[in-house]
């Protein structure tokens, strides 16, 4: 297995080290692995004017080619998974089987959009003789993107999925945390012969480089991933320039259980979901409400379940959690167990720290936590669950929805009529039913309220990389 990627930017197909950089480092230890170079306004002008160019070739690159093209870099991949996922553990922290998971879903995402590439339907409108009326879905231009550090390389390969697969060039900007995946999607590419310019990565100063980046005229659209608070900033950042933005921004999924469900199954698969990826992930189910009846019960099995996660280094087989991603979420997790315990919730298990080297955090779950405790609000994105009875289904979903993000729901029933009712009432881009799956990459995924705009994935997903144009044309001049 190959060492840690000498760690580059990648401008108009060539690789470009910079004098400086800043530490990569391995969570698990906190040993510096690798330092990742920090782009100069000039680099950031130079891919403006790459992606400005390669936009001119791929948009005129047919459909077909552009998806053979994605999916042959896909393949490599593929071929290079656990050399990849091998970095990702490294980097991140996530058990090594998870991160072999999480390239196949990167490479899931570009598979589908290439086959998305070919299937950008336009419409042709009734119209008389001699003339037509044709709507084309042509694409929208070079598009400044900025990736998240929880999944290193399942995050940005929805991102150069969206764009290449449309006919766009892409800037992408990912997590300076996390950057080998995004650094191993561009090798792929590179190897498959991608036209310079059209897929260029930059790392650095976030706020320098979206502010270099989204002012620029070069830039048509702007993609972001992460939390609520940067995505507004972005998406303020680009209304001044009438610049559209994709929002993929943070969630606190609801998980409403209702009386009548197996409780063991639902406590059991809950328990083993809400850890995977440390809690790091914006659909994680976190705010259980429980029906009476069965609140006990549940709770007491999701406690244990939480409680036999073996927590360690993702590079030990043994390990189903790893350690947080970085010392900014350990402080938050402390914070929010502290809060909520002087609020007057229950801490079941977990809440500290483990040892001193790492940021290892334990599964933790709060019963009864009141309604003012930060963490009720707040998305904590950690191992952290709060479990909390309810009276009703109504009283539930008045629960779910009383907070500002709607991204992903979920629901345990079997009752058609408390399903049916779920589906109708809960806010959020995305809701499911005794499965806590909450997107493939042929489902669309995205948030409502404060969770974002626009669809990544789906036959929906190539929507915001693209233009409408109608084209009414007449035989002779009227
Ligand atoms: P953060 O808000 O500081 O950063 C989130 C991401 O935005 C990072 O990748 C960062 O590089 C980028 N970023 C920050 N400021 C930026 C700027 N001015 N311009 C461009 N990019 C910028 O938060 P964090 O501490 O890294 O992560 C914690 C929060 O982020 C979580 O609570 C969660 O809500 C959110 N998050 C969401 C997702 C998701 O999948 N939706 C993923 C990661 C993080």
């Amino acid at each position: 297995m190959s060492e840690y990627p000498d760690l580059q930017l990648y401008i108009n197909g060539s690789w470009r080290k910079t004098s400086d950089g800043l530490p990569v480092i391995n969570p698990a230890t906190e040993e510096e692995i690798g330092r990742v170079p920090v782009a100069q306004a000039s680099d950031l002008d130079d891919a403006l004017e790459a992606a400005n160019e390669g936009f001119k070739i791929w948009s005129r690159t047919s459909p077909k080619a552009r998806a053979d093209l994605i999916r042959e870099a896909s393949a490599l991949m593929r071929e290079r998974q656990g050399e990849i996922a091998h970095s990702i553990t490294l980097e991140h922290g996530k058990p090594f089987t998870e991160a072999q998971l999480e390239v196949i879903r990167g490479c899931e995402f570009f598979e589908w959009d290439a086959g998305e590439a070919t299937r950008t339907y336009g419409r042709v409108i009734p119209s008389g003789p001699g003339v037509k009326y044709i709507v084309h879905h042509q694409p929208i231009g070079p598009v400044a993107s900025f990736s998240p550090w929880n999944f290193p390389m399942s995050q940005p390969a929805r991102k150069v999925a969206g764009a290449l697969a449309s006919g766009c060039s892409i800037i992408l900007k990912a997590a300076e945390e996390t950057p080998a995946g995004a650094m191993h999607i561009a090798q792929a590419f590179h190897d498959v012969g991608l036209p310079p310019g059209v897929l260029n990565l930059v790392f650095g100063i976030p706020a320098d480089i979206s502010e270099h980046l989204i002012p620029s005229e070069v830039v048509k659209l702007v993609a972001f991933t992460g939390s609520t608070a940067v995505g507004r900033l972005l998406t303020g950042m680009a209304s001044n320039h009438m610049t559209p933005v994709l929002m993929e921004l943070g969630g606190h999924a609801p998980v409403i259980v209702c009386e009548d469900t197996d409780v063991e199954a639902a406590a059991t698969s809950s328990a083993i979901r809400k850890m995977r990826n440390a809690g790091q992930v914006c659909t994680s189910p976190t705010r259980f409400f429980v029906h009476r009846n069965i609140y006990d019960h549940f709770l007491e099995i999701f406690t244990k379940r939480a409680e036999e996660i073996p927590v360690g280094d993702g590079m030990d087989a043994a390990t189903q959690m790893g350690p947080l991603a970085n010392d900014r979420r350990l402080s938050t997790m402390t914070s929010l167990v502290a809060d909520a315990q002087e609020a007057g919730a229950t801490l079941m298990t977990g809440g500290n720290r483990i040892g001193d080297k790492g940021y290892f955090f334990e599964p933790t779950v709060l019963a009864n936590v009141p309604n003012d405790a930060r963490v009720m609000q707040e998305e904590p994105f950690g191992p952290l669950a709060i479990v909390n009875p309810v009276s009703s289904l109504d009283h539930a979903i008045e629960r779910a929805n009383s907070v500002p993000y709607g991204l992903a729901a979920y629901g345990f029933t079997n009752r058609a009529d408390y399903a049916d009712r779920m589906v109708d009432m809960i806010e959020a881009g995305n809701l499911s039913i005794n499965t806590l799956e909450a997107s493939l990459p042929e489902t669309p995924f995205g948030g409502v309220k404060s969770s974002g705009y626009g669809r990544e994935g789906g036959a929906e997903g190539l929507q915001c990389y693209t233009v409408v144009k109608n084209v009414s044309h007449s035989v002779g001049i009227v």
